[in-house]
C-alpha cells in the first residue's frame, strides 16, 4: 500500500471538507468530523438519511432516494445543507458515485464532498448591500452637486452683470482695475462651476458628445482670440504653428474641443510666468472618413516632476497645494479634457521637466464632411509619393512582425540622419500602424519624430529617434506582438 493509500484513513477523517457516504436508498453510512459537527448531528448522523441533510438535491419516494436536479460526477455546485436543529448554511457541493464490484448485485455508494461557504456568502452579500449604499450616495451627490453648480451660476451671473454695467460708468483708475478684478474672479468661478458640472456629468456617465458641422480653422481662431492678449498681457510670446492643410470643415462636438484647448492653454498661461506658449495644431491621419487631429501645448513654465505625471489626469489632482493656493482651480480640468479626448477616439498625454516647462499633446478624430472625403479620395500624400513606394517594396505592411518593426524603424533612424521628411513621413505613419492598442507609449514616440521631422527640427528629431530606439529594446518591443 502506498503513501496515499496508509493515509487515507486520516485524511478522510479530518480534512476540512464535510465528506458523507451514502447507499443508494439515501441511508448515510458514514461521515468524517467535519460532515458530523456542522451539520450538529455528530455521530447521530450515521441514522439519518441524506435526503434529510440535503433536501434541495434529493427527497424519498416511498423509500426509494430520488435526485431533485440532474447531477453531473464531480461538478461542483452550490446548495445548502440542513443541521439537526433545522437550521441550514450554504454549501458548495460535489457529489460521485463508487461502484462496488465485490458485492452481488453491484451497488453503487454515493460519496458527497462540501465546503461550508457561509463566510463567502455572508461578505458577498455585505458587499451587495455596501455597493448599494454607496450608488445611492454617489446620486445623492451627483443630484447635490448639479443643483449646487446650477445655483452657483445665478449669483455668479449676477455679479458679472454689476461689474458689467459699473465699468460702463465713470470710474478712477483703481477702480476700474478693481472692476477688472472683480471681472477675472467672475470669469474664473464661472469655469470652475463648468468643470463641477462636467465632473458630476461625467461621474454618472451623462457626458454626452454632440455631432455638427464645424470649422476647425474658426474654432482656432476663436481660441487665439482669447488667448492672445492675456498672454501678451503677461508678458508671453505666442507662437503658432497651424498645418496649412486643415480641412475646411469638419463633424465633431466643437464645444467640447474647444475646451480640451482651452483647458490647456489657461494651465500654460497660468503655470508660466515668463518665455512662450506654443500651439500646434497638425494631422496625423486621414482616411476618408475621418482625420485625426493632433495637437501639442507647449510652455516655458513651472513644469511638472517625473513622478506627479501620473496622477494628473486623476481628478482632483493637483501637482502642489501651495501652487493652486496660488492660481486657484479644481483639479478636475485635465480629468474631463482626458474623457473628452478619449470619446473622441483619442489620447492625451503630457511630457514635462521641473522648472523648464511642459509640453501637453493630444489627439481626437474628427469626421469629415462629404465634401472634404471627395477631396481626398486620393492617397495620403506619403504612400503617393514614388521614390518611397519603391523603397519599401517588396514587402507590404504587415503586423504581428517586430523584426519588420525594427527594419521599418532604422529606415525611420536613417530618414532622420538624412534630413528626409518624405520617407520619415512614410516610415512614421507604418510604424504607428503596426503598433498594437497596448503600444500607446510607443506609438507616442514615433508620433514625437514624425512631428519634429515635419516642422524641420532635426536636432530635436535625432533626439527622439534615440529615445525611440531606447524604448523599443525596454520594452522588449516583440512582447507587444505576441
Ligand atoms: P486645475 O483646475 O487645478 O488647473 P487641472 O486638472 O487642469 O486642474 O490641472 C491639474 C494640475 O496639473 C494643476 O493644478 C497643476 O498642478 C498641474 N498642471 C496642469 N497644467 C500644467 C502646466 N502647463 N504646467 C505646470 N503644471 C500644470
Amino acid at each position: 500500500m502506498g503513501e496515499k493509500g496508509r493515509f487515507s484513513g486520516v485524511l478522510f477523517e479530518y480534512c476540512m471538507e464535510g465528506i458523507i457516504f451514502f447507499s443508494e436508498d439515501g441511508q448515510i453510512l458514514d461521515a468524517n468530523e467535519s460532515a458530523r459537527k456542522s451539520t450538529g448531528y455528530f455521530d447521530e448522523l450515521r441514522m439519518c438519511n441524506i435526503a434529510d441533510i440535503l433536501p434541495e438535491i434529493f427527497y424519498l419516494n416511498e423509500g426509494v432516494l430520488e435526485k431533485k436536479k440532474h447531477l453531473v460526477p464531480g461538478e461542483a455546485f452550490q446548495s445548502v445543507a440542513y443541521c439537526k436543529n433545522k437550521l441550514c448554511f450554504p454549501i458548495k457541493i460535489k457529489i460521485l458515485w463508487e461502484t462496488d464490484d465485490t458485492i452481488a448485485n453491484t451497488s453503487r455508494t454515493g460519496i458527497c464532498i462540501f465546503v461550508d461557504i457561509s463566510a463567502q456568502v455572508a461578505a458577498k452579500r455585505r458587499k451587495e448591500e455596501a455597493d448599494e449604499v454607496m450608488e445611492q450616495a454617489n446620486q445623492l451627490r451627483d443630484e447635490f452637486v448639479a443643483n449646487l453648480t446650477h445655483e452657483l451660476r445665478t449669483p455668479v451671473n449676477g455679479i458679472w452683470g454689476l461689474a458689467t454695467d459699473l465699468k460702463k460708468s465713470p470710474l478712477t483708475q483703481d477702480q476700474q482695475e478693481d472692476v477688472d478684478i472683480i471681472m477675472h474672479c467672475c470669469n474664473n468661478m464661472t469655469a470652475m462651476i463648468g468643470n463641477l458640472l462636467d465632473f458630476s456629468k461625467m461621474e454618472a456617465n451623462k457626458l454626452q458628445l454632440e455631432e455638427r458641422e464645424f470649422s476647425l480653422k474658426g474654432l482656432l481662431d476663436k481660441i487665439l482670440g482669447v488667448y492672445r492678449p492675456q498672454m501678451s498681457r503677461k508678458g508671453l510670446k505666442l507662437v503658432v504653428n497651424i498645418a496649412s492643410d486643415l480641412p475646411e470643415k469638419v463633424i465633431g462636438d466643437d464645444l467640447r474641443l474647444e475646451q480640451i484647448f482651452l483647458n490647456l492653454l489657461s494651465n500654460a498661461l497660468k503655470f508660466t510666468a515668463e518665455g512662450y506658449i506654443a500651439l500646434e495644431v497638425l494631422i496625423t491621419k486621414r482616411t476618408e472618413e475621418s482625420i485625426e487631429l493632433f495637437s501639442r501645448i507647449i510652455d516655458t513654465g513651472l513644469g511638472i516632476s517625473e513622478d506627479k505625471l501620473e496622477l494628473l489626469f486623476q481628478r482632483f489632482s493637483q501637482v502642489d497645494g501651495s501652487i493652486t493656493r496660488k492660481h486657484g482651480g479644481t483639479g478636475l480640468g485635465l480629468s474631463i479634457s482626458k474623457k473628452l479626448v478619449t470619446m473622441m477616439g483619442g489620447v492625451i498625454w503630457v511630457d514635462s521637466k521641473l522648472g523648464k516647462g511642459s509640453s501637453f499633446s493630444f489627439t481626437v478624430n474628427l469626421k469629415t464632411t462629404t465634401h472634404r472625403r471627395k477631396e481626398l479620395g486620393e492617397m495620403p500624400v506619403a504612400q503617393n509619393n514614388k521614390a518611397v513606394r519603391e523603397w519599401l517594396e517588396p514587402e507590404e505592411p504587415q503586423n504581428g512582425r517586430p523584426e519588420r518593426f525594427i527594419k521599418i524603424m532604422e529606415r525611420l533612424a536613417i530618414s532622420v540622419e538624412m534630413e528626409n521628411k518624405e520617407k520619415a513621413e512614410a516610415f512614421a505613419e507604418q510604424l504607428k500602424a503596426m503598433i498594437p492598442e497596448e503600444g500607446k507609449e510607443l506609438w507616442r514616440a514615433v508620433l514625437r519624430v514624425q512631428m519634429d521631422m515635419r516642422k524641420a527640427d532635426y536636432v530635436r528629431a535625432s533626439e527622439d529617434m534615440e529615445r525611440l530606439q531606447e524604448l523599443t529594446e525596454l520594452q522588449e518591443c516583440a512582447l507587444l506582438w505576441e
